[in-house]
Formats: structure tokens, C-alpha cells, sequence
């Protein structure tokens, strides 16, 4: 296909840098990790803010790097501990990957990170995106750091008509902006761009063109057309899977376990849950099988929504007599348990 930009030449698209950085420094939202632009900081900003709201971001990051300052600090902390601080923010193979990547720049970089995209695209867990914001907010290169809401404005922009999930649009849109890129103040505009999409052009109802500071350049805002852009294929729709969950109590500890077998949350402190919703019988057939008696009590069907899967939760809670060892028994908050369990305690 013919490439969407054709319709709209870079002299033009440059023109949006200088309304853009004006917007964004009048407007920007005051968030705790654009303090300090050490790349460092940066990194792990980045990483919790994918697929993660903003909101529930600040108070994990703060929590973080009072912690963990630095990246040695985090290449040495215990693998419960990182669990621990990552705690509500989910997808926890990101912190897995954090650790690994610390790891390199200490050892292979003398704790020291790469300021160039490409070295810092082969760190583990640091994609394109992830390499792009720290080459240009911490060390301004012109790399743009091109995700959902960029993807969204540059193709509203331009009226471009490309599937956003094909991935040499991605590319294509990042070897755009990295042509008009300022010559100073780079880190501000990689961050005003992200900003814009996040504040204004916004995704899943109307864009508030109205306030946007590159309408007089836009294709749709100009002509109302923003509902058919960006372009994009559905998704398939997510596998559900009912799992039931036992919340068993002993003198205020709680039973947990490592969660083994593959799948999502891996190696993660889970209830004990049995994938399927199993029936009374089975119920007991199973909490006799760990060594437990007593009669547990059904509680009101939970949700929860990973990437790909949607689990249909059935919790049971029970007062145990006596702590089974085929369980950890711990207090509540001592170990970092998923969200999707959380939601049953
Ligand atoms: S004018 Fe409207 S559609 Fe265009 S970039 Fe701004 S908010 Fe988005």
C-alpha cells in the first residue's frame, strides 16, 4: 500500500513541533517521575506506565524508587521484595525483565546506561518504544517512542488509512516524527506527543479538538471525520476460563502457594485455585484432598481481564481448623499476591 504519509508532506508535518512544545509546557501534568529525567528513572517510569493507568503508576513508582534508587539497588533486591514493590501494577514478567536488564547495565556497563536506542533495544524487556523514551528524555536524542496514543494522533493527523497494528506502520510513523524532531528540547517533545494523545486526542469517544493545539493542521479535526481514525483491526476476543479459588483462613493467616504450570502469573504467590468451576461435591472432594475439613462458604463471582485470558473466578472461603502443609501460611500483606486475587480477599 501506498504509504499514508504521501497525503501529507514532513514540511507540513513538521509545522506541529512548535504549537505542540508550547501546549505542552503550559499544559503538562505534574508527575512525579518527570522530576528528574535520569535515565534510570525513566526506565522504570516507562516500564510501569505499559498497560498500566497513570494513577495507580504514582504511587507505585515513588514507592519504587524510594527503595530502589538506583540501578544497582535493583540488580541486588530480593526476588520476593521486587515482587512486592511491583505490587498492584501487574504483568509482573516486567519486573522479571527490569531485574535482568539492571543486571546487564552492571555488568556490562559498569552501572552506567547506554544513552543510543539500539543498545538499549537489546536490554532485556526494553522494547523500541521503551528505548526511544529514554534516548530522548534522558538523553535527548531525536528517537521518538511511538505507542497507542502517538499512533492514534499521527493518524488522525494525517487521515492516515494503515491498519495501526500492521508493524511497519509503527516504524514508518517513528522514521516520520524522527525526521522533524527540534533540535533542543527533545525529551519535551517526545513527551509532548505521548501527552497529547493521553490529554486531548483521545481514544474510545470524541477528541477535544476544540482545545487541541494542532487543529488548524489536523485532517480530522478540520473535518470532524476523528470516529474513522486510527484504523484498526479487531482483536480476537479473549479466551474465558473459570477457575475456582479457595480463600482459607487459620488464626489470621492465609493459605497460598507458588503458582506453577505455565500459563499467566507463573512463579507468582496465588490462592489455591483449580482451573473449571468445580461443583459442591468436588469442592469437597478437593479441600479434602489438601487435608482440609469444614464447610465453605460460596462467595459472589469475581472478574478479572489479563491480556488474553478473562478468568470467571468461583471463591469459596473457609475457617481452617488446623493449617495444612500442603500450603505457606501467611498474613495478608507479607507476600505480594496478584491482583486478580486480591480481589477475593
Ligand atoms: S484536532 Fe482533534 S483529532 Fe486532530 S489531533 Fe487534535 S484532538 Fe486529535
Amino acid at each position: 500500500m501506498k504509504s499514508g504519509f504521501l497525503l501529507y508532506q514532513n514540511q507540513e508535518l513538521a509545522a506541529l513541533v512548535e504549537p505542540l512544545l508550547a501546549w505542552y509546557h503550559a499544559n503538562r501534568r505534574v508527575l512525579p517521575w518527570r522530576e528528574n529525567t535520569d535515565p534510570y528513572r525513566v526506565w522504570i517510569s516507562e516500564i510501569m506506565l505499559q498497560q498500566t493507568r497513570v494513577e495507580a503508576v504514582r504511587e507505585a513508582y515513588v514507592r519504587f524508587i524510594a527503595e530502589l534508587p538506583d540501578v544497582r539497588s535493583l540488580a541486588r533486591v530480593s526476588e520476593e521484595r521486587l515482587y512486592k514493590l511491583w505490587e498492584g501494577l501487574g504483568y509482573y514478567s516486567r519486573a522479571r525483565n527490569l531485574q535482568k536488564a539492571a543486571r546487564v547495565v552492571c555488568e556490562q556497563y559498569g552501572g552506567v546506561f547506554p544513552s543510543d536506542a539500539q543498545t538499549l533495544a537489546a536490554l532485556p524487556g526494553i522494547g523500541e518504544y521503551t528505548a526511544g523514551a529514554i534516548a530522548s528524555i534522558a538523553f535527548e536524542k531525536p528517537t521518538p517512542a511511538v505507542d497507542g496514543n502517538v499512533l492514534r494522533v499521527i493518524s488522525r493527523l494525517c487521515e492516515n488509512p494503515t491498519d495501526i497494528t500492521t508493524p511497519s506502520y509503527k516504524k514508518e510513523v517513528a522514521n516520520v516524527l524522527a525526521r522533524i524532531y527540534p533540535p533542543t528540547d527533545r525529551g519535551s517533545f517526545t513527551q509532548a506527543l505521548m501527552e497529547l494523545g493521553a490529554m486531548v486526542c483521545l481514544p474510545g469517544g470524541a477528541p477535544l479538538c476544540e482545545r487541541c493545539p494542532l487543529f488548524d493542521l489536523c485532517r480530522c479535526g478540520r473535518k470532524g471525520t476523528w470516529e474513522r481514525y486510527p484504523v484498526k483491526r479487531a482483536r480476537p476476543a479473549r479466551k474465558v476460563e473459570h477457575q475456582t479459588v479457595f480463600l482459607l483462613w487459620c488464626d489470621g493467616k492465609i493459605a497460598v502457594r507458588k503458582r506453577e504450570g505455565g500459563g499467566v502469573l507463573q512463579g507468582m504467590w496465588e490462592l489455591p485455585c483449580v482451573t473449571g468451576e468445580l461443583t459442591p461435591e468436588q469442592v469437597r472432594v478437593r479441600l479434602c484432598a489438601w487435608g482440609i475439613t469444614g464447610k465453605p462458604m460460596a462467595q459472589k463471582t469475581k472478574k478479572h481481564i489479563f491480556t488474553h485470558i478473562e478468568w470467571i473466578m468461583h471463591p469459596y472461603i473457609l475457617q481452617c481448623p488446623v493449617r495444612s502443609p500442603a500450603f505457606t501460611w501467611t498474613e495478608p500483606d507479607a507476600v505480594a499476591l496478584p491482583t486478580a486475587f486480591k480481589k477475593i480477599l
